[in-house]
């Protein structure tokens, strides 16, 4: 098996994975031999993802096959809001206790809120830039003091979207916010690269997840949302895991402060 995707005797650490494009990601990166970590607000919901991921593990790593009687690195789960600093920090504290090496960070945990600029209040605007753009640098910043000590280089995978790129009514501070991490992740690049961490985001089309439900639901918007891409179509979130793996792997070690449109090809066409 080539070892180019090959992510064993690697820990990856994906915020917001207890349901959604986060715990598709870790599942997949723990398929390319990762130990993962899973996180989210709720400790139930956590414990409830860990278990259920460490139960389909065994299956999952002889279906890749990457099983071959080696010991299987169970995921393990932390509970904390990525927007909490002393939580987060706390929690890097914790597993510098355990020897536990974070090499690959997902900055996955995001939220949703619509809301038209003239009727969106303070505290809406930055609730939503806290969790989607803020806490990418507070759990970025976290992991890569502890990367750059190690010397042993790193991975940082920050979610995008496509209003990474183009705006749309209603979502202006999830707009402003994905934008934010486009170029959150070229500053991280700038500064980190030289210390062989490389810093990517994906940037999904829209994806079929709890998020999205009120949007499905939606006649009108499902039909625009498979009128406008040309894969006429929602996308999955497996279908992220390729591009994550890639990013997290030695494949693209030369790779640095991209962001990768996984979208069917929307924001390729008119
Ligand atoms: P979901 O709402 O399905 O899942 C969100 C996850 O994030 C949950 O595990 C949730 O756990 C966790 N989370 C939310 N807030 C916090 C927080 N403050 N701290 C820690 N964890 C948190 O979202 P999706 O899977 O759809 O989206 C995941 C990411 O992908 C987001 O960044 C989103 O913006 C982005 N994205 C999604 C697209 C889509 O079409 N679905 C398209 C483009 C980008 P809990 O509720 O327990 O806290």
């Amino acid at each position: 098996m080539s070892t180019l995707f090959d992510l064993n005797g690697r820990t990856a650490l994906v915020t917001g994975s207890t349901r959604g494009i986060g715990l598709a990601l870790a599942e997949g990166l723990a398929q390319a031999g990762a130990r993962v970590i899973l996180n989210g607000t709720r400790a139930e919901a956590v414990e409830h993802a860990v278990a259920a991921l460490n139960a389909r593990l065994p299956e999952l790593l002889r279906a890749s096959g990457r099983a071959n009687g080696r010991t299987i690195d169970r995921a393990l789960g932390v509970a904390f809001d990525v927007t909490d600093e002393a939580a987060v920090s706390a929690a890097f504290a914790g597993w510098d206790r355990e020897g536990i090496h974070v090499d690959i960070l997902v900055n996955n945990a995001g939220i949703q809120f619509r809301q038209p600029l003239v009727d969106l209040q303070l505290a809406d605007w930055r609730r939503v830039i806290d969790t989607n753009l803020t806490a990418a640098f507070i759990v970025g910043r976290e992991a890569a003091r502890r990367m750059i000590a190690r010397g042993a280089g790193g991975k940082i995978i920050n979610i995008g979207s496509l209003t990474s790129e183009a705006a749309r009514a209603t979502v202006g501070a999830y707009t402003a916010a994905k934008g934010g991490i486009k170029m959150l992740t070229r500053a991280m690049s700038a500064e980190w690269a030289a210390h062989d961490i490389q810093a990517n985001a994906i940037g999904p089309g829209y994806i079929l997840t709890d998020m999205n439900a009120p949007l499905v639901a939606d006649e009108s918007f499902d039909t625009w949302v498979k009128n406008s891409n040309p894969a006429r179509r929602w996308g999955k979130p497996e279908e992220l895991v390729g591009t994550a793996v890639y990013l997290a792997s030695a494949a693209s070690s030369y790779v640095n402060g991209q962001i990768i449109y996984v979208d069917g090809g929307w924001l390729a066409v008119l």
